[in-house]
């Protein structure tokens, strides 16, 4: 079956992303029929558990969240990667067959502002075509093994705080092995 464009899926599947974020904003609505419109391209099914599929979010906003409730990907199966780049995006990888889609919001990308509300936005994004709404490239994905979901392949201990680092994100600096947080700086202070 056909997901992309399909109504009754399109509203089963912002029902659910509406719970997982709290409500249906705009961003839970392109969120959905985006990751909706991705997984259709790839070939995959709605509500299983799709361990074939690494999703990488370009942005922390509500988008994130209906793709995160869509796919079923997370953070904690690592199937979800954060890239952070604050942007519109989001790349759907298949990993048996390497085959790889980066998606835009085209809406979000434009430079001109659509004078519309919430609810009419919602309306718009319900009837107007996937194809329309997001721009689709296909990509090869550059892919560490430390990435990969599944038990870890790589842990060492920090030579500076001693705290255990996992799946090979050590900074090696005069053949030892440093945490991030020693060898670049931290996010936080310790008090
Ligand atoms: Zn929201
Ligand atoms: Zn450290």
């Amino acid at each position: 079956m056909n997901i992309i464009d399909n109504k009754e899926i399109f509203e089963e599947q912002l029902e659910k992303a509406g719970k997982f974020h709290g409500d249906i904003c705009g961003g839970i609505v392109i969120g959905t029929k985006l990751a909706i419109y991705v997984l259709g391209k790839l070939g995959m099914e709605l509500n299983q558990k799709n361990k074939d599929l690494i999703v990488f979010l370009e942005i922390d906003r509500c988008m994130s969240d209906a793709v995160q409730a869509v796919t079923g990907c997370s953070m904690g199966k690592r199937s979800l990667k954060q890239m952070n780049y604050g942007k519109f995006a989001a790349s759907f990888y298949k990993i048996s067959t390497g085959e790889a889609f980066r998606v835009t919001d085209v809406d979000a990308n434009s430079k001109e502002k659509r004078d519309e509300t919430t609810e009419e936005m919602i309306e718009r994004f319900k009837k107007t075509p996937s194809d329309e709404l997001f721009s689709l490239q296909p990509v090869e994905i550059i892919l560490d093994e430390n990435e990969l979901p599944g038990s870890p392949r790589d842990k060492v201990f920090c030579a500076s705080c001693n705290e255990k680092i996992m799946d090979g994100k050590q900074i090696i600096m005069g053949g030892k092995s440093f945490c991030k947080s020693c060898a670049e700086g931290s996010y936080y202070r310790i008090l």
